[in-house]
């Protein structure tokens, strides 16, 4: 049994992914090549931001609207303790220091009220100015926008979506990565959209940061190549990436309903033997991950290993807990939410293609764990 099962994708794509990677091989422009173009007007559409930035991974799509946010040493950037490592190192690397926020117990995603304490806690201690926001779509699942964009209307900072796990999902009807002023996304392999390697998106209806951004996509250029006017980074997606997206894309909107099937089968099988992500209404998830909480989760796993049944830990340690972020002076106890979602939490097998069979094995081996 597979935990992600691409190949089953694969099958079923083959001939277009053959054609569309042939092409670029005959045209040889494997670098901002026309499949690049092509694919981030695809995406702007399909998100309906007016721009969209293809780079070369979900770190680079978080780091790079940073950069041209301005963030550096003196700011804060509020990000939720449990999510993906890179939503915080993005941060640090921009020079702002990440300031931790606790979960909400039943979405997993970032607490709003919390939010709004640490930002009011933060203003209140003058060692560093609050300048953004990075709610992450946790599983696929949006964060709570509407709250989150009221806190920061308030406050007068950025929001960036975090939606490298959310790709396809949507909230009240408008899709991730369009949920605030910027978003990014990441099309690493286990994403929901994913590519053959590394690869990101930005989307915004920033007409300034989307300059910005393409400049500092290659090295901060300027009018030409040659003229600088700020120091960027080497960021662009490949074009055999864009090939294997625009391939994939194109049964991408039916593989988001297959995984609507997939986890409402498992929200039924498992009803009452573990704690189930919460969807808010408003939300459609990408289902990035199908994530459960149980007391008892490492016994669990283990009875699912016996039966050759892969699960996985997203995530075992919050971000504050991170040998990485020790210079910043939390401690166990800070976030007590986040801290048992981490010990509670696993993942099970997730794909478009898992048939109901295989489901109600697992259910099944999960019941009887
Ligand atoms: C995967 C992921 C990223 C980073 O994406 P990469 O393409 O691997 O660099 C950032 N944030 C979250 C929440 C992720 O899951």
């Amino acid at each position: 049994m597979q935990f992600i099962d691409l190949a089953a994708q694969q099958k079923r794509i083959r001939r277009q992914l053959d054609e569309r990677i042939k092409k670029v091989l005959d045209h040889g422009q494997y670098v901002l090549g026309p499949e690049i173009r092509e694919l981030e007007d695809k995406l702007a559409a399909f998100v309906d931001m007016p721009f969209a930035v293809s780079v070369a991974s979900g770190t680079d799509a978080l780091l790079m609207p940073l950069m041209a946010e301005k963030a550096g040493p003196g700011d804060a950037v509020f990000a939720p303790t449990f999510t993906f490592i890179a939503t915080a190192g993005a941060i640090a690397l921009s020079g702002a220091t990440p300031v931790f926020v606790d979960s909400d117990p039943e979405t997993f995603n970032i607490d709003p009220d919390e939010l709004e304490k640490s930002i009011r806690k933060t203003i209140a201690a003058k060692k560093f100015v609050p300048k953004g926001i990075i709610p992450v779509d946790l599983f696929g699942q949006p964060a709570d926008y509407r709250a989150i964009q009221a806190i920061a209307d308030k406050y007068g900072l950025f929001v960036l979506e975090d939606a490298a796990q959310s790709f396809g999902a949507s909230q009240n009807g408008k899709k991730a990565g369009a949920l605030a002023a910027i978003g990014a996304t990441s099309f690493f392999p286990a994403k929901p959209l994913g590519c053959y390697g590394d690869g990101g998106m930005i989307f915004t209806a920033d007409k300034d940061m989307n300059e910005q951004l393409l400049s500092i996509r290659v090295h901060g250029q300027g009018t030409d190549k040659y003229t600088n006017v700020r120091v960027g980074i080497n960021g662009r997606m490949d074009s055999l990436q864009a090939a294997v997206l625009l391939a994939k894309l194109e049964i991408f909107p039916e593989e988001i309903e297959l995984r609507q099937q997939v986890a409402g089968r498992y929200d039924r099988l498992l009803a009452g033997a573990v704690k189930i992500q919460k969807v808010l209404q408003e939300n459609v998830s990408a289902w990035a991950q199908y994530s459960v909480l149980h007391p008892r989760r490492d016994q669990v796993i283990k009875k699912l290993r016996e039966k050759s049944i892969p699960t996985a830990i997203y995530y075992p340690i919050p971000l504050h807990l991170q040998e990485a972020f020790s210079g910043l002076g939390y401690d166990r106890g800070d976030f007590p939410v986040a801290e048992k979602i981490a010990g509670e939490v696993f993942s099970l097998p997730f794909h478009p293609y898992l048939d109901e069979q295989t489901q109600e094995e697992i259910a099944a081996a999960v019941q009887s764990a």
